[in-house]
C-alpha cells in the first residue's frame, strides 16, 4: 500500500530525510517542479520514510482502509507548515534570530534590559519537533526576550547548577530568576506552563 505526504505540514525540501532513507526510490525530489514526488509503484511499505519524518508528515497506509483513513486526515488537517516551524522547548532550532553562541551569553542575556528566556540545550539531546511545545505558548503573551542556546561548555551547567538539558532558565538584571529543567512532551504543556508561571509570576 502508498505512501502520503501531508504537505500542510511539510516543508517540502530536497533534503527531505523520507528521500534519503527510502531504498527504493520512491520518494524523489523533482528538480524542475521543486516537489517531493512519491512513485508508490516502487513503494514497499517498509515505513523507513515514515520513521524519518521529523515533523510526521510521511504516513504509510498498508492496507486500502488504512490509506484512506491517512488521506481522510491529511484532508481535514487545519495545520500549516508556519503553524509547526515554530521554536519549540527542547526541539531543534528554527529561527537563526533566536540562537546564540555560548560567546554572546554575557550580552544577549546577562545585560538584557528586560526579563529574559534563555533554552539550554544539547544538540545530541533534540527532541521531536512534533511533539514539543512552542516556545511563544509558554510565556502567555508576555513580553519575554527568549534565545536558545547550544551548551558545549560543562562550566555552564556546573555555573547554573543544571542537572538536566534542555532547561529554560529565566534571568532579570543579570541574575538567575528561576528554572525549568528536563523536556516536556506536549501532552504535558500544562504542567511546563505551571512552572513557568511560577517563575514569570
Ligand atoms: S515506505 Fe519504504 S519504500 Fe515506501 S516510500 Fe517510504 S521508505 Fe520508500
Amino acid at each position: 500500500m502508498p505512501v502520503a505526504i501531508n504537505f500542510k505540514i511539510c516543508d517540502n525540501a530536497e533534503e527531505c530525510n523520507g528521500i534519503e532513507v527510502c531504498p527504493t526510490g520512491a520518494l524523489s525530489w523533482d528538480d524542475k517542479k521543486k516537489t517531493i514526488v512519491i512513485d508508490n509503484t516502487k513503494c514497499t511499505s517498509c515505513g523507513a520514510c515514515e520513521r524519518s519524518c521529523m515533523v510526521q508528515a510521511i504516513k504509510v497506509g498498508r492496507t486500502k482502509e488504512e490509506f484512506a483513513k491517512i488521506q481522510k486526515e491529511i484532508e481535514e488537517d487545519s495545520r500549516k507548515v508556519s503553524d509547526l516551524y515554530l521554536d519549540r522547548y527542547g526541539a531543534m532550532p528554527i529561527l537563526p534570530a533566536f540562537l546564540i553562541e555560548e560567546d554572546k551569553f554575557e550580552r544577549e542575556v546577562l545585560k538584557a534590559s528586560k526579563l529574559t528566556a534563555v533554552e539550554v540545550f544539547a544538540n545530541e539531546g533534540i527532541m521531536c519537533l512534533l511533539k514539543s511545545i512552542p516556545i511563544t505558548e509558554l510565556f502567555d503573551g508576555l513580553d519575554i526576550k527568549f534565545r536558545k542556546m547550544e551548551i558545549k561548555n560543562k562550566k555552564f551547567l556546573d555555573d547554573y547548577d543544571i542537572k538536566e538539558l534542555p532547561a529554560l532558565l529565566f534571568f532579570l538584571e543579570g541574575k538567575l530568576a528561576g528554572k525549568v529543567e528536563g523536556y516536556f512532551e506536549n501532552e504535558n504543556k500544562q504542567a511546563l506552563k505551571e512552572k513557568v508561571k511560577v517563575i514569570i509570576g
